[in-house]
C-alpha cells in the first residue's frame, strides 16, 4: 500500500478543509469517510458564521449550495403558552460583516468533498477507521478492519465523541455534562410560504433560537432555520439531563413543533428527514491533547464548539482548525519531520487564530449555561412580566416597576438576579 503524506479520518468540515489545504499544496492525501457518501451521516442546525469559508474557497458564494444568507436573528424565551422574542434584522450589504449563511449538510458536504477531490486528494467512502498503525509510540497510519493505510501523519476529524482520539491516548472519558444531544427535522414547505411566514425574500434567511419550554426546562434550546424550500427544526439538550430526567429528545421535538408560536410556522409542512447527533459543549475544559507524534486532531473530535446561549458555532471552528492542521503538515513535510515537536506548530497556529481565542474568551460559558434558572425561571418571569404589561384586567393599572416586582415573586429573587447577571457578564 502507498504511503500517503497525510491520512484524514472523516470528511466533515474539518476533514475537508484539512485535506483541501494539503492537496492544493501538492501533498498526497487520503480521506477515509465511514458514510456511504459524504454527508450521509452528518447533521447540523445549518448556520455558518464568519469569513473562513471565503478564505479557503474564495468563490464559495457563487459555487457552494448556500440555502439563504442570514439577515434576521430571533431569540425567544418561551413558556408553555407564551413566547417573548428579540427580533434583529440587518440589511448591511457589506459582505465582510455578513452575519452568516444557512446550508444543508448533505448538499454542503458533497460540494466540499468534490472540491477536495478536484484538488487531488483521494476520497474513499464507506470505510470506517477502526485503529492505528504505530511505529513505536508514533502514529504511522490507520487500519480499517484488517486493512492497513500507512501515512506520515493522521489528521483525526471524526467528529463528536471521537473514539479514535481516545484510542490514540489523546483524551480521557468525557464527563456527563460535556455532550448535548441534537435532534432535527427537515420540514418541506413551498418557497413562497417560507418567505411570507418569515418575512424574507430572495436569498434572505432567518435563524431562530428558543430557550425554555422547548426543552422542558432542561439545559439546551430549540431552533428553526429557513432553507430555500424547507425549514430545519430541532432541539439540542444536555445528554446527562435527558438521562437523569428520563426525557427523550424525540418527544421534545414533537412538543416543540406543537408550541402555539411554532405550530403556525411549520403548518402543512412535510417532514422529509430526521436525524440525531451529539455536540461536545464544554469547550477548552474537555479539549484533548491536540497533537502527538504522527497525529493531529481537529473540529468536534477536539471539542472545538462555541456555545454562548446566543450562538452555536462549530463548523467554522472545525474548518479553521482543519486549515491549521493542513498547514502544519505542509510545514512538517518540508522538514520531513512528523514528530510531536514538529506538529506542535498546530497548537501555535490555533492559538493565533479565532478558534482558541474564542474558546478561551467564552471558557466559562458552558458552566454558566448549566444554570437551570435560564431554562425555567427566567422564561417564566419575563413572559409573566410581558403579560402584566400588556394584559388589561379591568382593574387600575400598576406602573412598570410594580409589574416587574410582582412578576418576579416566587420565580426569581433579587440577589439571584444580581448574581446571575454578574456571572453572565463574565461568561458570555
Ligand atoms: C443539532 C446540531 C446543530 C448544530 N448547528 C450548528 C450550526 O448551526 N452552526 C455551526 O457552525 N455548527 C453547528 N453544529 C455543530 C457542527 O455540526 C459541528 O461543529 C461540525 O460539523 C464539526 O465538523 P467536524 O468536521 O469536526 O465533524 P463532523 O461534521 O461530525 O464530521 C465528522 C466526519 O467523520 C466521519 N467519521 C466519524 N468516525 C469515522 C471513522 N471512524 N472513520 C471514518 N470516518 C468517520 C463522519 O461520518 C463524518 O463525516 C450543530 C451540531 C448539531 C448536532
Amino acid at each position: 500500500m502507498e504511503k500517503f503524506d497525510a491520512i484524514v479520518v472523516g470528511a466533515g468540515p474539518a476533514g475537508c478543509a484539512a485535506a483541501y489545504t494539503m492537496a492544493k499544496a501538492g501533498l498526497t492525501v487520503l480521506v477515509l469517510e465511514r458514510g456511504k457518501y459524504t454527508g450521509a451521516k452528518n447533521m447540523w442546525g445549518g448556520a455558518f458564521f464568519g469569513p473562513v469559508m471565503g478564505e479557503i474557497f474564495p468563490e464559495f458564494r457563487k459555487e457552494a449550495p448556500v440555502e439563504r444568507f442570514i439577515n434576521r436573528h430571533i431569540i425567544s424565551f418561551m413558556t408553555k403558552e407564551d413566547c417573548l422574542s428579540i427580533d434583529f434584522k440587518s440589511y448591511h450589504g457589506d459582505e465582510g460583516s455578513s452575519p452568516g449563511f444557512i446550508m444543508l449538510r448533505a448538499k454542503f458536504d458533497r460540494w466540499m468533498s468534490t472540491k477536495v477531490e478536484q484538488a487531488g486528494a483521494i476520497l474513499a467512502t464507506g470505510l470506517e477507521v477502526t485503529d492505528f498503525i504505530f511505529d513505536g509510540s508514533r502514529v504511522a497510519g490507520v487500519k480499517v478492519g484488517t486493512e492497513e493505510f500507512p501515512g506520515n501523519v493522521v489528521i483525526l476529524t471524526d467528529g463528536a465523541n471521537s473514539l479514535l482520539a481516545k484510542k490514540a491516548g489523546l483524551r480521557d472519558d468525557y464527563k456527563a455534562p460535556d455532550l448535548k444531544q441534537g435532534v432535527k427535522e427537515i420540514i418541506k414547505l413551498p418557497r413562497e410560504v417560507i418567505e411570507d411566514r418569515f418575512g424574507v425574500s430572495g436569498s434572505e434567511g432567518v435563524v431562530m433560537e428558543f430557550v425554555g419550554a422547548c426543552t422542558k426546562g432542561l439545559p439546551g434550546g430549540g431552533f428553526i432555520y429557513t432553507n430555500q424550500e424547507s425549514l430545519s427544526v430541532g432541539v439540542v439538550v444536555q445528554l446527562s439531563a435527558l438521562l437523569e430526567n428520563n426525557v427523550k429528545a424525540s418527544d421534545l421535538i414533537e412538543d416543540f413543533k406543537e408550541h402555539p408560536s411554532v405550530r403556525p410556522l411549520i403548518r402543512n409542512g412535510e417532514t422529509v428527514e430526521y436525524s440525531a447527533h451529539l455536540i461536545p459543549v464544554s469547550g477548552v475544559a474537555m479539549m484533548p491533547r491536540l497533537y502527538s507524534g504522527g497525529i493531529l486532531v481537529a473540529g468536534d473530535a477536539a471539542a472545538m464548539v462555541l456555545g454562548t446561549g446566543l450562538i452555536l458555532e462549530g463548523a467554522n471552528l472545525a474548518m479553521a482548525a482543519g486549515i491549521a492542521a493542513g498547514n502544519t503538515v505542509i510545514g512538517a513535510k518540508a522538514l520531513n519531520d512528523f514528530s510531536a515537536l514538529a506538529l506542535s506548530q498546530y497548537e501555535s497556529l490555533l492559538k493565533e487564530s479565532f478558534v482558541m481565542k474564542d474558546l478561551q474568551t467564552f471558557r466559562r460559558a458552558p458552566h454558566f449555561l448549566e444554570n437551570p434558572r435560564i431554562y425555567n425561571d427566567y422564561p417564566e418571569w419575563t413572559c409573566a412580566m410581558m403579560r402584566g404589561i400588556f394584559n388589561s384586567t379591568g382593574k387600575a393599572r400598576r406602573n412598570i416597576l410594580e409589574v416587574v416586582k410582582e412578576s418576579m415573586k416566587g420565580k426569581i429573587g433579587l440577589m439571584q438576579l444580581v448574581g446571575d447577571t454578574l456571572k453572565a457578564r463574565k461568561a458570555i
